[in-house]
């Protein structure tokens, strides 16, 4: 899953890229409004955590310009009090929002719920045979037991699971699970795949060639 953070804190920036990156997602992160609007319009991202005051344009415009072209989910930060915010953020499209300042936790949980709904998925854990993923926990389990699994293979087979029996194209995983500063032109892809494939069974991410990976 690749993530966009527009916020003009520095620090906070950077702290959640932090945390977000340990948690498996291919994070980018845009500085103002005008930088955010650029990527979140020229990269499909699986979720934009949107910052209301930015720097040359405002979140709230960012979102307006963004729901005329995508559906990509958007979390919105917005003031403690702001209740109109709020309110004015969902109706121009956001899809759920957080008041800074907020709890780590709080985010995550926010974070993997839009992105599951946007999937279609309402479940907390997707079994395939004897393999269960458990995307609150992003832990999975073979046989009912427990697979040691590092972040960024989990996020594979997230991002495949959650389009069962689709072949999704080499293309959309390098869009989906490497951020921008990550070399797509390394076998990172394929590397990480013969991992899953180790752990979980040689047949449970199937390849076609010219075709892409897919969760059978
Ligand atoms: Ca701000």
């Amino acid at each position: 899953m690749r993530l966009l953070i527009v916020e003009d804190e520095p620090d906070l920036a950077r702290s959640l890229a932090r945390a977000l990156r340990e948690d498996g997602y291919a994070v980018d992160v845009a500085e103002d409004g005008d930088e955010g609007r650029f990527k979140a319009l020229e990269n499909d991202y699986d979720a934009i955590i949107l910052d209301w005051m930015l720097p040359v344009i405002s979140g709230l415009e960012v979102l307006v310009d963004l729901r005329k072209k995508k559906r990509t989910p958007v979390l919105m930060l917005t003031a403690r009090r702001a209740v109109d915010q709020r309110v004015e953020g969902l109706n121009a499209g956001a899809d759920d929002y957080l008041a800074k300042p907020f709890d780590l936790k709080e985010l995550r949980a926010r974070l993997r719920a839009i992105i599951r709904r946007s999937a279609g998925e309402a479940r907390d854990q997707i079994e395939i045979g004897t393999v269960v993923i458990d995307t609150w926990g992003k832990k999975i389990t073979l046989a009912g037991q427990t697979v040691s699994i590092t972040a960024r293979e989990y996020a594979l087979v997230e991002y495949l699971a959650l389009r069962r029996g689709k072949m999704i194209s080499r293309t959309e995983l390098y869009e989906h699970l490497f951020d921008e500063n990550e070399d797509s032109l390394s076998n990172l892809l394929d590397v990480r795949v013969s991992l899953v494939r180790k752990k979980l069974g040689a047949d449970f991410i199937v390849t076609r060639r010219g075709q892409g990976y897919c969760i059978p």
